[in-house]
């Protein structure tokens, strides 16, 4: 299985995590929301064999932070795994606009000469964020949480981008529709843990499988089919970045 955007700095027991992800053969992208997060949690993650830490700015956290901006540009030499960045213009992230498109492009530009794999936010915003993608990234990134319209989505799926699906997608008829309108050999999985609730609790990695159920139901593929389609994606979209995928374990 595998996990393209969980945040398991923010759970209470990190490493704990980090260590189930190892047990149950669980590759995992730990996206961070800023600069100093991501050097915190490489002090207490960093030994894991299936988990790896990805270097972030996030929209509404960071992007108004230029000492962040700095370190951002300073660290991107230090990991391939790229997120949480985007933008988001809903209601929280409206009266930032300005500088979120400042910081995103600062973050696409840092990145220039750098092969890496990034995850993207892009809540109410996805339009400029695939225009700033396409502008500025030579390799496709991967669209986290899609929720925009179909026409964006057909264009960024036409630019040869990738979607990481999660449990409150596949909860969803608007997230069920995206989901059946993007082809197959884009489809990853994510949780976006601790953010997605599931049964009453915190969704934690291994909840992909909810997600692979319910491709399997969609695609009429079994879970073990589906399991071997998004590895295979995944496999793929690092080697398009340019991206060894070096130590991650075979599923
Ligand atoms: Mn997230």
């Amino acid at each position: 299985m595998i996990d393209t955007h969980c945040h398991l700095n923010l759970y209470p027991d990190p490493s704990g995590l980090a260590a189930r992800c190892d047990r149950e053969n669980i590759t995992a992208i730990c996206v961070t929301n800023s600069p100093a997060a991501f050097e915190a949690t490489k002090t207490y993650i960093s030994g894991s064999r299936s988990v790896r830490i990805a270097l972030g700015l996030h929209p509404l956290e960071t992007a108004r932070n230029r000492s962040q901006w700095r370190r951002f540009a300073d660290l991107v030499s230090e990991t391939p795994y790229i997120g949480e960045v985007g933008l988001d213009f809903s209601r929280a992230g409206i009266r930032t606009k300005p500088e979120q498109l400042e910081a995103f492009e600062f973050v696409l530009r840092s990145l220039q000469g750098h092969p890496h794999f990034m995850t993207v936010h892009s809540r109410r915003a996805e339009s400029a964020t695939l225009d700033l993608v396409d502008e500025h990234s030579q390799s496709p990134v991967v669209f986290h949480w899609y929720s925009g319209g179909i026409h964006v989505l057909k264009r960024a799926i036409a630019s040869g981008h990738y979607f990481s699906i999660n449990p409150a997608m596949v909860k969803s008829t608007n997230g069920r529709r995206i989901v059946s309108l993007i082809p197959r050999d884009r489809v990853l999985t994510e949780t976006d843990g601790p953010f997605v609730k599931l049964e009453g609790r915190t969704a934690i990695p291994e909840d992909v499988r909810h997600v692979e159920m319910e491709l399997g139901f969609l695609w009429r593929l079994t879970v073990k089919e589906v399991e071997e389609i998004v590895w295979q994606n995944f496999r793929n979209l690092l080697r398009l970045c340019g991206v060894d995928s070096g130590s991650f374990v075979e599923s």
